[in-house]
């Protein structure tokens, strides 16, 4: 398969206020964002033509910021709407959308208190893959080679470009060795989530999740939980041990990309999708098409 680079495609894309050539939405080498890590980012869907709680995803993309010491100088509703008329001009359907802001070039060192904030809005075409029939066959994890840092580490609640560094190193390493992701541990040696999506479990029934206090509390995770608890599923957030993974009967990721995925293996434990993956598989598909959220969302 030919790959189009991101780069080298048609389209606009939102730049700093204005709709922008694909192509020359570029960046300095010398930006911050890129030497230092000065970067966060968002990764959003489109279901017909709307964004799923789009409003959620600006929110956290301007606490993301925040979190790293700087503003966006646009505010959510100026965002949201950004977003909206990005979606727009490309007509897609079904797509992804990446909001990334980063600080700019005025100062090219450790401190960079002056430096001009940017925010750029990208959309692309992102169908549907998998069937949910394809999904029920589980992906296989592995386990990763770096662990979640500490709250007192790094701004882990953030969204942020350089807390990623350690994703990608664990993804490769997966792939590397035929797996399609790797299961992060958190600094106290308990399970935390894969490289882009969160971990739930199902033990007799009882949805277990862990507590996000050094990770991403996803967006999905949350919509998931609330479906979940509508079908009547008990809901536990818990800190929970590596070994607990033994008695599991289903495992499941949730995120945007990720949707609801379930696990077939993580390491030496294997699981069989069941009754619980296939709801809610069913349950997210119909909540993202919903026209409720293009109601309370817009
Ligand atoms: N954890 C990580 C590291 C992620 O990259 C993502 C995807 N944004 C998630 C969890 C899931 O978050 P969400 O459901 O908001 O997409």
């Amino acid at each position: 398969m030919a790959i189009i680079p991101f780069d080298d495609r048609d389209g606009v894309i939102w730049y700093d206020g204005a709709l922008v050539p694909w192509r020359e939405a570029k960046v300095h080498v010398l930006t911050h964002g890129l030497h230092y890590g000065s970067c966060v980012f968002e990764g959003e869907r489109v279901y017909n033509g709307s964004v799923f709680k789009l409003t959620e995803h600006s929110e956290r993309l301007a606490k993301s910021a925040e979190l790293l010491g700087f503003q966006i100088p646009w505010s959510v509703a100026e965002i949201d709407a950004a977003t909206r008329l990005v979606v727009e001009q490309t007509g897609l359907k079904d797509a992804y959308v990446r909001p990334v802001a980063w600080r700019g070039s005025e100062m090219m060192g450790v401190s960079a208190q002056h430096n001009r904030i940017h925010l750029a809005i990208a959309v692309w075409e992102w169908p549907s893959y998998f069937s949910p029939e394809a999904k029920m066959a589980g992906i296989r994890l592995m386990w990763a080679p770096y662990r979640r840092p500490a709250p007192d580490t790094a701004p882990t609640a953030s969204k942020a470009a350089g807390l990623y560094m350690i994703c990608t190193i664990s993804k490769h390493a997966a792939e590397q060795q035929g797996y399609q992701d790797a299961l992060m541990l958190d600094y106290r040696g308990l399970l935390a989530e894969a490289t882009g999506a969160n971990l739930f479990l199902v033990i007799d029934g009882t949805i277990h999740t862990p507590t996000p206090d050094c990770f991403l509390d996803g967006i999905t995770r949350r919509t998931v939980i609330d479906l979940a608890k509508k079908r009547g599923i008990q809901v536990i957030e818990r800190p929970i041990k590596p070994e607990e993974l033994a008695s599991a009967q289903e495992v499941f990721l949730t995120g945007t990309a990720a949707e609801v995925t379930p696990v077939g293996q993580i390491g030496d434990h294997t699981f069989t999708p069941g009754r619980v993956c296939e709801a809610l598989i069913k349950d997210y598909d119909a909540a993202v098409r919903s026209p409720v959220w293009a109601g309370t969302e817009e």
